[in-house]
């Protein structure tokens, strides 16, 4: 009877905070798309640019239970968003993963980078190797060239970048590109993406 009225609440409180109607719902590669807001002609117009985006994250090369996890994330779509074309968060008391409901460049680990952010948010939480990474990256000039860069704001930019040049395994579009100076300078910092994700190519 506990467990009943538990549940009740939980449901209760779910669509309260406007869980997507099923209506309002698709399934792609495993992640769940919810596009209540763009409406499913936009949907649909962008759909292969989005399903290019999953099978990026798909060949990460993650073990299946870190796959499984970002797969756990839902992915809403959005008219649009003021940092680009995505964005990882809380709302309404889940962690989601926005996406602009346009053409995805299929060359850039969007949809790789946000999941990234939600993984260091509920798997990894406060993370002294991170904080002290970003802190020596930033105080020890091994990336003075993009001293303005995104990856050097704070340190969750920092993991999400190097993360996603580091599963990607091919040039990103924002420095430091590739894993030459992480993989020079930091490769304590690669250790430690190793131990999360598993061993990947990165020189
Ligand atoms: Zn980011």
């Amino acid at each position: 009877m506990v467990r009943a009225i538990v549940l009740l609440g939980v449901l209760a409180t779910g669509m309260a905070a406007g869980m997507a109607s099923a209506a309002d719902l698709q399934v792609l590669h495993g992640f769940s798309v919810e596009y209540g807001e763009v409406g499913q002609n936009a949907l649909k117009s962008m759909q292969p640019s989005l399903e290019r985006q999953m099978e990026i994250v798909e060949r990460s090369g993650v073990p299946p239970a870190t796959l499984d996890f970002f797969r756990s994330i839902p992915v809403v779509m959005v008219k649009k968003l003021n940092t680009g074309f995505g964005r990882a968060g809380m709302k309404d008391g889940r962690q989601i993963v926005e996406l602009v409901a346009a053409r995805l460049p299929d060359d850039r680990p969007i949809l790789l980078h946000e999941l990234l952010h939600a993984y260091h948010g509920l798997k990894l939480g406060p993370t002294p190797m991170i904080r002290d990474s970003y802190q020596q990256a930033v105080q020890k000039g091994f990336y003075r060239q993009y001293a303005k860069a995104h990856f050097l704001e704070n340190p969750r930019e920092y993991f999400a970048v190097i993360g996603s040049i580091y599963l990607y395994g091919s040039k990103i579009d924002q420095p430091p590109f590739d894993c030459r100076l992480p993989a020079q300078y930091q490769p304590e910092f690669i250790a430690f993406l190793s131990e999360q994700f598993g061993p990947h190519p990165c020189q």
